[in-house]
Formats: structure tokens, C-alpha cells, sequence
């Protein structure tokens, strides 16, 4: 929707608007937010607004810590709760140096930005993402806070009564229709007390923005029944993860520049396939980027170990689906919610531009159960594993000098400051099953 700043003012005033969020994601994808009365709402249009940028994670140059938010007018949506005082309204911004013009490099969506650019010089108009974000649902204890207990012990496409989150579910499902999502499907998962909902595929940024709203309605709504909903990739051992499988196409205009009527995928899209299975291990520290992200990439839980591709399988890395025309399309399995969504599809994408133009040589398609095979038999196919713990992914992310420009100087410095103080953190935590295994035994 294309909105002009009075179009804003006017649909503030009808609906009797009382706050407006202003919305940005930090290097770790979470929402930060700074909330202004709609008394402020000139100011906001004029791109005015200022906060302090040294207290956010990856945005710390304190020398020039004052940064502007430039509001993006198509993202304006009322909230559909919160009205005890009034309604509220969100508008996703870009971040801007104090200069006014210069957008801020180490904005995650700033830099997606920066390489839908790069696209559209290649000549390709739109990169449509359709993603598959996966949640579980636990109690709360008396405080409000998650239990481990799950919400149900429903599994995959179950329905009611096995099914408790069937509730919630529909109440997240509308939610989000009144905030203008188009839900394309719900289902219970295969774990208990998991959920998947898809809505239909957007442009990047736009897909990024839904991914990021789609969290904090899912969270929103299922606190109302009284319920945690996580992210979370792996939240429970022994039982499935939670991914966000990525689908994606490129396109020109109206032509979908991944089909093709004679073969399974245009050469163009086994071009840039080619370029995502080159930079996977890299990638992976960026569409995986928390130490509990390694334990969902494990064999037999339905999430990739490694570094393949197959249209029958749903072991490897990347899946080919079973469609045609519009939605010919390849899916990415390794991306689980933690990331952060303009950071993941900035680097996909540019990875699989990388392939377009590079012309890499593409490994034949895997036909059997990965997790089945031999390492001898993986060796003989050129088959790669994917990193296995968020150290070894930083490791391949540094070694990867293509994919450390598609986030750009700023953001790579964040992210390794990040992830390598987490990983330190976790590394020097002493775990009960450390404890279990050793203290006795020595
Ligand atoms: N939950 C699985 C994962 O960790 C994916 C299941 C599915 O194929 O949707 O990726
Ligand atoms: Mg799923
Ligand atoms: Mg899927």
C-alpha cells in the first residue's frame, strides 16, 4: 500500500490513533521500538525523529550515537489490540546518520535494500520470499512465565480436541488477516505443541518486515491465552525444531524467472541455486545464528545437516517443491527464526546472484535419505556437512569474503562482535550434562 504522509495523518485522526511505534531490528532481529504520542506524528513524517543508536546492539559508534528513523509510509498498520488507551500504530523505518540523507549502513534493512538494488540492475524486478516460520506453544507458569510444559500432544496436521493450540491459532490467524497478512495455511506440526502458519510470498523486504510483525503477533495473541509462544529452534530435545523454511523466486515484471516448461528449473535458477549451495557454510551464521540453532540441525528431525539439493528429498539443504508457473520456486531448510530476516535475505540473495553470475558447477540432485547414506557415499557425491555449531559457522563466515560484502563492513563487525561473545558465553557455561558424564566418572 502506498501511503502519503497525509494519508497518515488522516487515517491517525479518523481511527483516533493515541501512539505510533517506530520500528527497527537490531543485529539479532529483535524489535526495537520507540513509541511517540500522535502529537509527534509531524515531527515522525518529517523524518525527524531521533534516538540514541550507541545503546543498540551493532549500532555502537559512540562518537556519533544520534541517528534520524525514516519511516516507510507503506508499512503503516493499526495494531489490532492494545486499545485500553488508545489505539496504536507501527511504522517500520529505515535509519538515517544525522546528516538526514545518508542511510545508515548497519541497518539491516537498509543493507537488504541495498542489494534489492543490486538485483534490479541485473534486471530482475522482484525476489519473492514465501516463508515458513515454525513455533512452539508452552504453559505459563503463575508469573506468566514459559513452563516446559507443552501447550498439546497433537502432531503433524492434527485437529481438534488432540489439538489445543487450534484456539490460538485461529486467533493469531486473524490477527494477522485484520493486519493485512494473507495466511495461506495453519497447521499443528509434527512435534507437540508445535504450529506453522504461511502466509503468501512478498517481495524482500516486505517479506522481512511480515516475518518480523509475525513474531510479535504470534507472541502478542499467544499471551492472551495465556500461553509462551517461542521461536525457539530447538526448545525441547528429542522432538523436531523449529525452522523457517525460505521459498524463493526471482522475478521480472510478472514472468517468474525460475520456471521454465521443459525442465524441473530454468537454467537461471540452477545458477543461483549453485551460488547458495557455495556460500551455504557461511550463510549458516547468518540464518542460524544462536548456539541453540546447532542443536535443530542434527540428523532425523527433518532439518538439513548438509550441503545438498534434491526435489524428492526433504534431507538436504535445499528442496526443489513439486510446482509450476508462479510458484515454481526452490526452498531453503536450513533458516530457522532466530535470524534476522533482512540480514538472511540479503545474504541469500546475494549469494544467489553470486551463482547467476559466477557460474559455479552445480552437484547432481541427491535422490536418497541423506541422513541414510555413508560418509563414504556422501564423500563420493560431493557432499559437504554444514557447519555444526555456531563456532564453526562464524569460522566459514570469515573464511567467506562474498558473503561478508552482502552484509557489508558494519554489519559483519557487529555480527562477529555478537555472536563471538555468545559463543564465548556459551562455551565456559558448565552444563549439567557435563556434570552427569564426567563428575563420577572421574
Ligand atoms: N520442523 C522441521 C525443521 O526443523 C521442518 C518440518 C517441515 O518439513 O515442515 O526444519
Ligand atoms: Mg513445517
Ligand atoms: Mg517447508
Amino acid at each position: 500500500q502506498h501511503y502519503t504522509a497525509e494519508d497518515i495523518t488522516k487515517m491517525a485522526n479518523d481511527e483516533n490513533v493515541e501512539f505510533i511505534c517506530l520500528m527497527f531490528t537490531d543485529i539479532n532481529g529483535i524489535i526495537k521500538n520507540v513509541e511517540v504520542p500522535v502529537s509527534q506524528l509531524d515531527k515522525v513524517l518529517a523524518n525527524k525523529i531521533t534516538f540514541d543508536g550507541s545503546s543498540i546492539d551493532g549500532f555502537t559508534r559512540i562518537e556519533e550515537s544520534d541517528m534520524l528513523l525514516h519511516p516507510d509510509l507503506s508499512t503503516w498498520l493499526i495494531f489490532p489490540w492494545g486499545e485500553e488507551h488508545g489505539k496504536v500504530a507501527r511504522l517500520i523505518c529505515d535509519i538515517y546518520e544525522t546528516d538526514g540523507v545518508t542511510p545508515f549502513a548497519g541497518d539491516p534493512r537498509v543493507n537488504l535494500k541495498r542489494i534489492v538494488k543490486k538485483m534490479q540492475k541485473m534486471g530482475y524486478t522482484n525476489f519473492n520470499i514465501g516463508p515458513e516460520p515454525e513455533f512452539f506453544l508452552f504453559n505459563t507458569d503463575e508469573h506468566g512465565k514459559p513452563t516446559l510444559h507443552l501447550n498439546d500432544d497433537g502432531s503433524y496436521f492434527d485437529f481438534s480436541p488432540a489439538d489445543l493450540g487450534v484456539n490460538v491459532r485461529k486467533d493469531i490467524v486473524l490477527g494477522l488477516e485484520k493486519m493485512g497478512f494473507e495466511v495461506e495455511a495453519s497447521h499443528h506440526e509434527v512435534a507437540p505443541g508445535q504450529q506453522e502458519i504461511d502466509f503468501k510470498y512478498e517481495d524482500a523486504v516486505s517479506a522481512a518486515d511480515s516475518i518480523e510483525t509475525f513474531k510479535l503477533v504470534v507472541k502478542t495473541i499467544a499471551r492472551k491465552h495465556g500461553l509462551y509462544a517461542t521461536f525457539m529452534p530447538k526448545p525441547v530435545q528429542g522432538i523436531n525444531g523449529s525452522g523457517m523454511h525460505i521459498n524463493m523466486s526471482l522475478f521480472k515484471g510478472d514472468d517468474n524467472i525460475f520456471d521454465t516448461t521443459d525442465d524441473m528449473l530454468s537454467d537461471t535458477a540452477k545458477k543461483f541455486m549453485s551460488g547458495l549451495l557455495k556460500h551455504a557454510r557461511a550463510l549458516t551464521a547468518v540464518n542460524n545464528p544462536t548456539v541453540n540453532s546447532y542443536k535443530r540441525l542434527v540428523p532425523g528431525f527433518e532439518a538439513p545437516t548438509y550441503v545438498a539439493w534434491s526435489s524428492k528429498n526433504r534431507s538436504p539443504l535445499i528442496r526443489v517443491p513439486a510446482a509450476t508457473g508462479k510458484s515454481k520456486r526452490i526452498e531453503m531448510r536450513s533458516v530457522d527464526p532466530t535470524t534476522n530476516p533482512y540480514l538472511a535475505i540479503a545474504c541469500i540473495l546475494d549469494a544467489g546472484l553470486d551463482g547467476i553470475q559466477s557460474n559455479y558447477d552445480l552437484m547432481p540432485e541427491v535422490k536418497d535419505n541423506i541422513y541414510e547414506m555413508s560418509e563414504e557415499k556422501r564423500r563420493e557425491e560431493g557432499i559437504i556437512d554444514l557447519p555444526s555449531t555456531l563456532h564453526n559457522a562464524l569460522k566459514a563466515l570469515r573464511k567467506d569474503e562474498y558473503v561478508q560484502q552482502s552484509l557489508g563492513k558494519d554489519l559483519t563487525n557487529s555480527l562477529f562482535a555478537a555472536k563471538n561473545a555468545e559463543w564465548a558465553r556459551y562455551q565456559q557455561t558448565v552444563s549439567q550434562w557435563e556434570r552427569d558424564t564426567y563428575m563420577t566418572q572421574y
